[in-house]
Formats: C-alpha cells, sequence, structure tokens
C-alpha cells in the first residue's frame, strides 16, 4: 500500500489552488507532474556540474558525460535492453517515431506495406503516413472494435510477406486499452516484418521489458513518467539500429569528415548529432530512480483501485457514457453527456481546479470511429485519490446542470 500523503508531498504542484479551489490533476495522460527530486536534479546539474559531454578533457565535461551515461545505463536497466547503445535519447516519442520512419524510406519500396493500428496517436500515424508517401509503399490498419480493442483476426489476415513494419502503441492514450503487443510482435516476426511500439502510454504504468516482448524498436517520452520535457528514449535493436542511416546529420555522430565523404560514429552516437539535452537526459534516470523506487507494483495496483473506483462512480451520472471498455486497460477513463459537448464541460470543471482534457487527445481516427467530436479524458496516475474522484464526479454533475 502507498503512502499516499507522503506520496503526495513529494509533488509540491498538487498541493495548489486552481481558480481558487485545490487542484485536481487528471490530465496525467497528456503530462505527468514532476517529484521535488526531479525539480531538484535540474537545478543540481545547471549548479554543479553543467558543460558539454563526450568531447571535453575537463573535469566537468567529464563529470556532465558520466552522469549522461550513467542516466543511460539505468534505462537500459530499466527496459531490460541487452546494450546500452541500443538506447538512444531523443526529445520524445515523436522524435522517436520520425527518426525510425526516416531510416526506413531507404528500406522500403512501392508494394511494401505498413500495419498501423486504428488506436495510434497522431504522432504514431502521420510520419507512417510520410514514409509511404515517400517509398511508395501502402499503409494498412488494423481494425478496432466497440469496447477499443484491436481485431486480432483483422491483423492476422492484414499480414503477408508484403508487411514490413507493423506499428501499434503499448497503450491507447484516447482509451487507456493496453494492446497484445507480445502476441503482436511474435506474428508480424513470422512473416519477417519489423515491429515498433509506441510506449509513451505505458512506461507511467509499467516496465517494459524490450527483450522479452522482442520488438525491435519501443519509444517513450520522459515527460509522462516524473521526467522532465525534451526528453525520450528510442530503444532499437542492434542489428535494426545499424541497419538504419542516421536521421541527423552534425557533430557528435561522425568518425572521420572530409569533404568527399563522411562516416558516421558507432552506437548510440550515430543518432544523437549536436548537443543534446544534457540536463533531461541525466534528470530523466532520476525519475526512472523515483518510479522504481516507489515500485511499480505499488503504481498499478493504486492505479487500479482509482479505475475501478472511477468508473463505478461516473458510470452513475445518467446519460454518461464511457468510451473504451475493454477489460484490459489502464487508468484512463474517457467519457461523453449525452447532449452536451466535451468542452463545455472541460471548461466548466476546471473552473471547480478540476484539470481534464477535452477533445480528440491527438487520435481522430478513434473520434471517427464512434462519430464523436472528442471526450472528456479523466487520466490518473498513482499520487491521485478517490476523494479526487468525488470532486471529479461532483464537478461533471453541477456542470450537467448548468448545460441541460
Ligand atoms: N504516442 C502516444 C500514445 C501519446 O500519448 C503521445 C503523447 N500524448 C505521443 C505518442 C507523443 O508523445 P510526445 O508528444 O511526448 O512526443
Amino acid at each position: 500500500m502507498l503512502d499516499l500523503q507522503k506520496i503526495r508531498a513529494d509533488f509540491p504542484i498538487l498541493s495548489q489552488k486552481v481558480n481558487g479551489k485545490p487542484l485536481v490533476y487528471f490530465d496525467n495522460g497528456a503530462t505527468s507532474q514532476k517529484p521535488q527530486v526531479v525539480i531538484d536534479a535540474i537545478a543540481k546539474y545547471y549548479q554543479e556540474i553543467n558543460a558539454n559531454i563526450h568531447r571535453g578533457v575537463h573535469t566537468l565535461s567529464q563529470l556532465a558525460t558520466d552522469a549522461y551515461e550513467l542516466s543511460r545505463g539505468k534505462i537500459q536497466h530499466h527496459i531490460n535492453a541487452k546494450h546500452a547503445h541500443e538506447v538512444l535519447f531523443t526529445s520524445g516519442t515523436t522524435h522517436g517515431v520520425n527518426l525510425v520512419t526516416n531510416g526506413f524510406a531507404s528500406l522500403l519500396k512501392s508494394g511494401d506495406e505498413v500495419l498501423v493500428s486504428a488506436l495510434e496517436h497522431h504522432s504514431n500515424i502521420v510520419p507512417w503516413q510520410m514514409l509511404c508517401e515517400r517509398t511508395g509503399a501502402t499503409l494498412k490498419v488494423i481494425p478496432m472494435n466497440e469496447k477499443g480493442e484491436l481485431i486480432l483476426s483483422a491483423f492476422d489476415q492484414l499480414l503477408s510477406e508484403k508487411t514490413k513494419i507493423v506499428t501499434v502503441n503499448h497503450i491507447s492514450n484516447a482509451l487507456g486499452t493496453i494492446n497484445p503487443i507480445k502476441y503482436i510482435i511474435d506474428k508480424a516476426h513470422e512473416f519477417g516484418a519489423a515491429v515498433f511500439i509506441d510506449g509513451a502510454q505505458a512506461v507511467p504504468h509499467l516496465k517494459p521489458d524490450v527483450q522479452a516482448l522482442d520488438c525491435d524498436f519501443y519509444a517513450f517520452s520522459g515527460h509522462k513518467m516524473c521526467g522532465p520535457t525534451g526528453t525520450g528514449i528510442l530503444y532499437g535493436k542492434e542489428v535494426w539500429l545499424n541497419k538504419l542511416p542516421p536521421y541527423q546529420g552534425g557533430g557528435e555522430m561522425i568518425k572521420e569528415v572530409t569533404f568527399e565523404k563522411t562516416t558516421y560514429a558507432d552506437l548510440p552516437h550515430k543518432f544523437e548529432a549536436g548537443t543534446p539535452n544534457i540536463a533531461g537526459g541525466i534528470v530523466l534516470g532520476t525519475a526512472v530512480d523515483y518510479m522504481n523506487e516507489i515500485g511499480f507494483e505499488n503504481i498499478q495496483a493504486q492505479e487500479l483501485a482509482l479505475l475501478e473506483y472511477g468508473t463505478q462512480r461516473l458510470s452513475a451520472i445518467e446519460g454518461l457514457r464511457i468510451f473504451g471498455t475493454s477489460e484490459n486497460k489502464t487508468s484512463v477513463i474517457s467519457f461523453n453527456i449525452d447532449g452536451i459537448h466535451p468542452y463545455d464541460i472541460g471548461t466548466i470543471i476546471d473552473k471547480l481546479g478540476i484539470a481534464v482534457r477535452t477533445g480528440h487527445h491527438c487520435a481522430q481516427p478513434i473520434m471517427n470511429f464512434f462519430e464523436i467530436p472528442g471526450t472528456i479524458r479523466a487520466s490518473f496516475s498513482f499520487y491521485n485519490t478517490k476523494e479526487e474522484i468525488d470532486s471529479l464526479v461532483e464537478a461533471v454533475k453541477k456542470a450537467k446542470m448548468m448545460l441541460s
């Protein structure tokens, strides 16, 4: 059992008032709040070791390089990657997707197929569309059912020798569905296709084991898991990272440069051109440590309790419909109230101090599937409480009364 009072004290923002009311932060799917250790680690880096990495002989540069590489090692350990050089620092999930789609442009040709799921965030759709436009490959969509689950029999049918890569999120940001990625990875591999997993919404809730999953790529953002914005990780199997060309050219990513020809550095540097977000990379390691200290079993138990309680309390409101009703889901409740626009509810409950997300959640195809403009999404984190859910329920009831 988590000591919630103690945990909440780790997050200074949670004791704030917003619009004169105690903040209830239920927009964790968009970004998580940051514990004091993470905030302090950012200041400590700039106060004590700020220097550029991988190039200086001086002490500070070496300290900064060591801290950066130590963090890479922590993340390698956290996701159980075989090698540290399979762990690339990025600016976030979007960067990771684009790095891979850019690389695949040199591998795909007309007639090849890319499979994407119906449950994706725009950042795991648009770069693949751009890749298909560039190469003449065809984008095919794994459909979903009314519960917001992927239809695996349709996936099986779509797979063929033409399939070169399958891309799917581990957990849907709009509905919270946990996708059966192990099945998808194994099936795709039977056809020789690579698999890219968008783990943006998974890493705040679970510890992915990339070797057990056997995925070829796994991307995530630091800011959704207690880390700073502008940080992220792309895990890639060594064999794939060696096959793909660099994403960006610049300093740090080269072995030798002449005007005739440039040779590229070994992994991971081949994909890390320019001065990175050094403080962010180091502090992402601090965030990973913090979450591991809390413990993912504890995180999951608390979030499941919140999901069950929230689902039961919200569904008791007349006219409220929940979208995403898989038994396999994380602590996200996406809902609408009959005849009321989600934006109107969101605006009223904000005045009551409650932060939720309203809209299409960068997943317009999901909204089109349900024929709705958007939803109200309450996404819970381990630091949220049942009392906060009570406040949400009361606020939604009030908004409903005002708008009906
Ligand atoms: N994929 C999913 C499932 C997401 O939820 C998000 C963030 N909302 C992204 C990708 C993009 O992440 P970022 O904006 O941090 O690059």
